[in-house]
């Protein structure tokens, strides 16, 4: 056997029966625990979907797209594994079959392949493995990779290959196979049934991959009878079949959940690694205060077009709940569509909440909406929080109604606009390709000292991640300015604008950036937190919108 020459350990997580079983949030969890044991770990999810990144897709269909420090357009997933280990990912940690297959297809036209037949095996599957050794290296003491999709789809078989040969080179005791299956409970028969899983095996076992750990995914508690006859049908060892038993109020349990259970320390001694002490106190303390609040509930509206799908806002949801952490109340999210805000106005639809969030986006449905909304929060006093495409309504919405510029808009919905208070940056007029050629990834930003953005960050310059075409047309600032809109986050030279408020307002905030990426449950973001603590002063001051 050879011996892989690269230190690191291994763990390739793969799911059956169902996707949706929370693979991204195990494997975030595994990684936190062996984290925690004073490992170096390192996260990647591989998608077997044909795009070359996430960029592309709807977050209609995909949810979310993360994007890393290093700007790539990604899965969900990395939110997860950034949000429970705080390691920063890369481009190298989402690989999708598009870009294996690009890469290979590429190389062929270059004549790199010197007249060789390129097949699935060995060329796709070498270039997998390529990408799944690109993380071990630089001292990297586990590498965790997830194969996105279900056991039995035709297109992760590429993906299942190269890790069942990854494994075979690097031996045994460096790698292991973990296994996360649906056990689901039946009503009718009042039962949990083993049989599904007991499939899912064979199917993984057919292709030559025998799992090590299988992890059982349930509503109920399964029984030591459960758990024997899943390892002896599935051959894992009893203490290896795994209760991950749905959570009873957040996601942030399943650590301590797996961690009683102690399936940290069976991979640390099945990939013979020594078991290190480990602190779970700030975590478990963390969940306490998130589950039992002390000062009670606030309520926020964030005006989306993705609303329908709570997927499509992930990490921003995550994060509004990092900002209750940190003031110890409770979040309580009211999900307003924008274009049914439209119909029924921002009275209807926003009353008797105590702050309003207005999220990225692209395309024009519901903006007219998210401006309404935003109107009502500058009028009443309500505080506000814009993301990207929120900043660029705030702003088309005070040069409307505060500059006297009747039928400002973003020339990205309205190109004839008289005043294109919003337009494309200089820097991508000439892109015409879709995928990867937004502005993306962490950019520095310099903020006004005399700001509430300066008093939540307390530090500048700040780093934050983007993903945007357009910015504010610097030719209409000085009107902005002007009339109360201040300017308090620009880019190093000046010319972009990244962080807007409003003068005479408690708590009006608008960035160009993304925030929401960069909060993690123990270390909320500091806009997030100066936004719920806002949130809360508006229900102590009794001064919230009455309910319509
Ligand atoms: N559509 C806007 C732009 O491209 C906003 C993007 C966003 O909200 N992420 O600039």
């Amino acid at each position: 056997m050879k011996t892989h020459p690269a230190a690191a350990r291994h763990i390739f997580v793969t799911g059956g029966v169902v996707s949706s079983l929370g693979k991204g949030l195990t494997a975030a969890s595994i990684a936190l625990l062996l984290g925690r044991r004073g490992y170096r770990v390192r996260l990647q999810k591989m998608d077997p979907y044909l795009n070359v990144d996430a960029g592309t897709m709807s977050p209609f269909q995909h949810g979310e797209v993360y994007v890393t420090d290093d700007g790539a357009e990604t899965d969900l997933d990395l939110g997860h594994y950034e949000r429970f280990t705080g390691v920063p990912c890369t481009q190298a940690s989402n690989v999708t079959a598009g870009r294996v297959y690009g890469n290979v297809i590429a190389r062929e036209r270059e004549g790199g392949y010197l007249g060789r037949t390129i097949q699935v095996i060995p060329h796709v599957t070498d270039e997998i493995k390529h990408y799944i050794r690109l993380l071990a290296e630089d001292g990297v003491d586990i590498v965790i990779t997830e194969i996105g999709g279900t056991v039995g789809d035709i297109e992760s078989l590429p993906f299942l290959e190269a890790i069942r040969q990854f494994r075979q080179e690097i031996g045994r005791g460096n790698g292991l196979f973990v296994h996360i299956t649906l056990v689901p409970y039946i009503r009718a028969a009042g039962e949990l049934k083993t049989k599904p899983s007991q499939q899912s095996v064979g199917v993984l076992r057919s292709i030559g991959i025998f799992p090590d750990i299988l992890i059982c995914r349930c509503e109920r508690p399964m029984s030591q009878e459960h758990r024997d006859k899943l390892a002896l049908f599935c051959n894992v060892e009893p203490k290896l079949v795994i209760e991950e038993r749905d959570v009873a109020h957040t996601i942030y349990e399943v650590p301590l959940d797996l961690y009683r259970q102690e399936l940290d320390v069976y991979i640390l001694e099945m990939l013979n690694l020594h078991v290190r002490p480990i602190e779970m106190t700030d975590w478990a303390r963390m969940v306490e205060r998130l589950i039992r609040p002390g000062r009670g509930t606030v309520e926020i509206a964030v005006v989306g077009k993705y609303i329908a799908l709570s997927d499509a806002y992930k990490s921003l949801y995550e994060a509004l709940t990092h900002g209750g952490i940190a003031n110890d109340v409770a979040v309580s999210i009211r999900r307003v569509e924008s274009e049914t805000l439209e119909e029924k106005g921002a009275e209807n639809c926003l009353s008797g909440c105590h702050a309003v969030l207005v999220p990225g986006g692209f395309g024009d449905r519901g903006i007219e909406g998210k401006i309404a909304a935003i109107r009502y929060t500058r009028e009443q006093g309500l505080p506000f929080l814009g993301i990207c495409l929120g900043l660029q309504c705030a702003v088309i919405e005070f040069a409307r109604h505060c500059c006297g510029l009747a039928g400002a808009h973003s020339a990205e919905f309205a190109p004839n606009t008289p005043y294109p208070v919003i337009h494309l940056m200089d820097s991508q007029i000439s892109v015409r390709r879709k995928g990867g050629t937004m502005r993306l990834g962490s950019w520095p930003c310099h903020l006004r000292k005399d700001s509430h953005a300066y008093e939540a960050y307390r530090k500048t310059p700040i780093a934050e991640r983007h993903r945007h075409r357009y910015e504010v047309n610097n030719a209409f600032r000085e009107i902005l300015e002007k009339n109360g809109l201040r300017i308090t986050g620009l880019s190093p030279d000046g010319q972009l604008v990244e962080i807007v408020e409003l003068a005479n307002h408690p708590w009006f905030v608008a960035c160009q950036f993304h925030p929401e990426f960069q909060s993690t449950p123990l270390q909320a973001h500091p806009l997030f937190t100066a936004f719920i603590a806002a949130a809360l002063k508006t229900r102590e001051s009794g001064k919230s919108p009455p309910h319509a």
